[in-house]
């Protein structure tokens, strides 16, 4: 395994890769800190790809003046032992100067879709997050790029941008990794003390209840939306941010629920954690299916 720091040594060895060695080649970009949540990405790429590439930057375009960006947890010896035992080929870790020279003033902007959700509490979030991924798409050139269903607004946002832009990577979008209380594995719980640790539970709770309407006919928009909002305000430290039942691929709020993949998705702050997570009912209908599942 090899770490990469700079942008032109990276571009090079996949060039090499690509043309030289006709392999092809896995990208699964992350923020570091990783958990068991990227670590079935990296598994799934280690399974579909001949070399898998791990990026570990965090990011600080897609972080807002008054978000996390220098208390980020950060481990890079740590993060590389571990992508060592998954058997991966090359870890890119660039330095922020590295990724955004002097000057920089290119953006991508995933129109429509980047204000909604997350993109009302995190304006900006979304752009750095397209732009970061089309510069490591550019400077990879994978085959497949490996993301994860726990954000799924990215997942879509990133989807919409490779069709757009004509990105030669094939996205594939894998499960949320839970813990056994249902929490979502996130880099963030580090935040959350055991109490707000325990109070996090309810969110998955509150999915599930959501998933049980539907399966039992509920087919209201705002009613299963309801019900999340009440599970939710069982547990006294959660703050609601929002709830949406919305089109899985355009995301576009819904009343009435048909048969199309559905996206109910939710911010809760527990503390001064703000945690996201979500769940698709009909996921059989998904336009733009999970290619895989574990
Ligand atoms: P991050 O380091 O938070 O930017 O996440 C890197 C990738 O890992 C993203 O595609 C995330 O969606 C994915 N990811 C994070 N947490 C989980 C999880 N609990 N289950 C599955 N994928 C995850």
């Amino acid at each position: 395994m090899e770490i990469i720091n700079r942008r032109q040594r990276m571009s090079s060895v996949a060039r090499k890769v690509r043309r030289e060695q006709d392999q092809t080649i896995g990208l699964v970009p992350t923020m570091g800190a990783l958990h068991e949540g990227h670590l079935s990405l990296v598994r799934e790429a280690r399974r579909m790809c001949d070399i898998v590439v791990v990026s570990v930057f965090v990011n600080p375009t897609q972080f807002g003046p008054s978000e996390d960006f220098s208390n980020y947890p950060r481990d890079l010896t740590k993060d590389t032992a571990l992508l060592t035992d998954y058997n991966v080929d090359f870890i890119f870790a660039p330095t922020v100067e590295e990724i955004y020279p002097k000057n920089f003033s290119t953006y991508v902007t995933v129109e429509g879709l980047s204000e909604q959700l997350e993109g009302v509490a995190r304006p900006g979030h979304f752009r750095g997050v397209a732009t970061v991924v089309a510069i490591l798409f550019n400077l990879i050139r994978p085959d497949f790029a490996f993301f994860g269903q726990k954000d799924a607004q990215q997942a879509v946002i990133v989807r919409r941008m490779v069709r757009d832009l004509a990105f030669d990577a094939e996205i594939v979008v894998m499960p949320t990794v839970r813990e056994e209380s249902g929490l979502a594995l996130s880099s963030r719980n580090a935040y959350l003390n055991d109490e707000e640790r325990h109070a996090a539970s309810v969110i998955y709770r509150a999915l599930k209840r959501a998933k049980e309407a539907h399966k039992g006919g509920e087919r209201s928009g705002s009613r299963i939306a309801g019900i999340v909002r009440a599970t939710i305000e069982t547990e006294p430290r959660a703050r609601i941010d929002y709830i949406s039942v919305a089109d899985a691929d355009t995301l576009e709020r819904l009343e009435k629920m048909d048969d199309r993949a559905i996206l109910v998705s939710i911010a809760v702050t527990i503390g001064d954690t703000r945690l996201i997570d979500n769940t698709i009912l009909n996921r059989a209908k998904q336009k733009e299916a999970v290619t895989t599942q574990v």
